[in-house]
């Protein structure tokens, strides 16, 4: 057993998530501590772990499990990221807020009749409903997985998401990235769009008729993926999803219901590269929603 398996070892204990740090070293059972490597490698009896605890508390059981199918790390690999470090400091799941239904008579049956993310996203790619329609470079659907567990609701193309028909793809969109991938989901794996898929002439808030004429396409796009989770970005998208006129501030800190799917209410990114100090409450946030995703 070399100096490079215990190191990996006690890489992986570490990296478990426990607070135990525990130095380790792997012998067959049977044999001596301090016998040859090469025995130890070739050693058919079950491993047996010498501990020299630098914290009380057993062994990790993933680690001891794991001790017998991991295989020495790549030492030109980068080291691993400390899995869950959004954990720490984690606030606790707020009680419940505001509970919704989506109002199905917006859903006229042309709509429901599609059945897909692509078809709704054609209709929308293939129809003026409002005013913003005909001053679009292109619409906006939104993207995603179609199994998405986390979906994101913003409020409105810019001029980056016009220019290339996908959103969040600007500054605000690479802010965005970042905070999905502090809290280890990968923008892959989540649904993304917006409550008008048109942008808005010189990006001002959409105006109530306009909101009204799209988001019949947001709650079919809901319906389909079946989310775990909402993720409402900022106060035009909580407002318009919960169907309230209420600030930031009252809809934030609450776990809503959209049809029953959890809906958490935090800043919009682009609210956050204009005032920093919202970033630390967007962070429990994002971390509220983090957590429901593995409830
Ligand atoms: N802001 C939004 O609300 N949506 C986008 O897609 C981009 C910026």
């Amino acid at each position: 057993m070399g100096g490079e398996w215990e190191r990996y070892l006690r890489q992986q204990i570490e990296l478990g998530g426990d607070e135990v740090v525990l130095s380790i070293s792997l012998r067959p059972s049977g044999s001596r501590p301090g016998h040859s490597e090469r025995s130890e490698e070739s050693g058919s009896g079950p491993l047996v772990h010498d501990l020299d605890r630098t914290s009380p508390g057993p062994i990790p059981r993933s680690a001891r499990d794991d001790a017998r199918v991991l295989e020495p790390r790549d030492p030109s690999a980068p080291p691993p990221l400390r899995p869950s470090a959004w954990r720490k400091g984690c606030p606790p799941i707020p009680g419940p807020g505001l509970s919704v239904e989506s109002p199905t008579h917006v859903l006229d049956d042309e709509l429901v009749r599609l059945g897909t993310l692509e078809e709704v996203a054609e209709r929308i790619r293939t129809t003026h409903c409002c005013a913003l329609c005909p001053n679009r470079t292109n619409a906006v659907p939104g993207e995603g997985n179609p199994q998405a567990k986390l979906f994101l609701v913003g409020e409105g193309p810019g001029a980056t998401e016009d220019a290339q028909g996908r959103p969040f793809v600007g500054q605000a969109g690479n802010l965005l990235n970042g905070i999905l991938e502090a809290i280890e989901v990968p923008r892959d794996s989540v649904y993304i769009t917006n409550i008008v898929k048109c942008r808005p002439p010189q990006n001002r808030k959409p105006l109530p008729d306009e909101i009204a004429a799209c988001i019949p396409y947001l709650h079919r796009q809901i319906e389909i993926v079946q989310p775990k989770v909402i993720l409402a970005l900022g106060s035009t998208a909580a407002e318009a999803m919960l169907g309230v006129r209420k600030s930031l501030g009252e809809l934030r800190g609450k776990v809503h219901t959209y049809n029953g799917i959890p809906l958490v209410v935090t800043y919009h990114p682009a609210a956050l590269l204009r005032n920093p100090n919202w970033k630390k409450p967007t962070w429990d946030d994002v971390r509220i929603a983090r957590q429901l995703l593995d409830r």
